[in-house]
């Protein structure tokens, strides 16, 4: 899933809105920016199926970055280590937080083919995959986008900056995610590593510079 994951962040920005929009933008993509952690070190990858240019999607072997269990355990250290460094809320953010990070495995778990696993490679997996449906799934995503970028517009505080930045943002990562719809050629592995560890930062990286001056207003 694409844009969904960002969507869901900016919708739990109520849930914790002390806390910068990048952060809970990272939060939620980053089961996908340890797959390229795991895959540079060359113990998690994706595979083409033979079918790939009328599938448009991969598979995954990512025990590491996308099981349901070590999702529990990546969510709860990254609230953690983020309450360490800014105190404020503590609980609230760590919680919030921590709840990304595993709905990752929730909204993947909706469109991936079965092959999240509850814990390591050999146990059961889950995936209801609609990616087979993409049309439906993608429209999913989108409406998904809309009700997240709603939310974030509620927040007390927002500038002009932060609420049509992000929506500019949205639709354009929006558009990112349906050219899933239109690619035919699989990308190898070599350009998915590096993919998956700068995406999710420029993905959080631009939100975040969106949404500081709310914050820091907020804060002050
Ligand atoms: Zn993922």
């Amino acid at each position: 899933m694409g844009i969904g994951h960002a969507a869901v962040a900016l919708g739990a920005s109520r849930a914790a809105p002390r806390v910068n929009a990048g952060i809970l933008i990272f939060a939620a993509f980053l089961a996908d920016f340890l797959l390229g952690v795991f895959g540079a070190l060359g113990v998690e990858r994706a595979h083409v199926p033979p079918d790939f240019s009328t599938r448009h999607y991969l598979t995954f072997t990512f025990p590491y970055s996308h099981g349901l269990v070590v999702l529990i355990g990546w969510g709860l250290l990254f609230g953690a280590i983020f309450c360490w460094v800014d105190r404020q809320d503590r609980v609230r953010a760590l919680w919030v937080l921590a709840a990304l990070v595993f709905s990752h495995f929730i909204l993947d778990g909706l469109v991936h083919v079965p092959e999240l696993p509850v814990l390591g490679q050999n146990s059961p997996k889950v995936g209801l995959a609609l990616w087979n449906h993409m049309p439906l799934e993608l429209t999913l995503e989108t409406v998904m986008a809309v009700a997240g970028l709603l939310m974030y517009w509620k927040l007390d505080g927002g500038t002009r900056l932060s609420r049509w930045g992000m929506a500019v943002f949205m639709v354009l990562l929006t558009a990112l995610t349906w050219t899933q719809l239109f690619s035919t050629t699989a990308p190898t592995q070599s350009q998915l590593v590096p993919t998956w560890i700068i995406a999710p930062i420029v993905f959080s990286g631009i939100p975040y510079w969106l949404d500081r001056r709310r914050v820091a207003a907020r804060t002050a």
